[in-house]
């Protein structure tokens, strides 16, 4: 964007042109946004891992209790921490 000062082009989001303009207006705006993404991106990590947590307390229990029911619970649950992992990695959307 263009300082409407000097004239000066600015990459999007600076704050500061290099001659002291302060793009204010454009600023607030910017940072409502980031907290927004940024709230929204926590809950998703919690929730990301809440479920690996679950998944692996669920898999390692039922491993070490019931180990003679075989590997299928124990996949189950494996699917329960991947969910959490792509709840992690999944892009924020805005
Ligand atoms: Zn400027």
């Amino acid at each position: 964007m263009d300082c409407p000062y000097c004239g000066e082009w600015n990459l999007e989001g600076t704050r500061e042109c290099e001659c002291g303009y302060l793009f204010e207006g454009y600023e607030e705006v910017v940072e409502a946004e980031e907290t927004e993404i940024r709230a929204r991106s926590r809950t998703r990590q919690m929730v990301g891992w809440g479920l690996i947590a679950t998944g692996v307390l669920l898999s390692v229990g039922s491993f070490f209790l019931s180990s003679s029911f075989g590997g299928t619970r124990f996949l189950a649950f494996t699917g329960v921490i991947l969910a959490g992992v792509a709840m992690l990695f999944m892009p924020a959307r805005r």
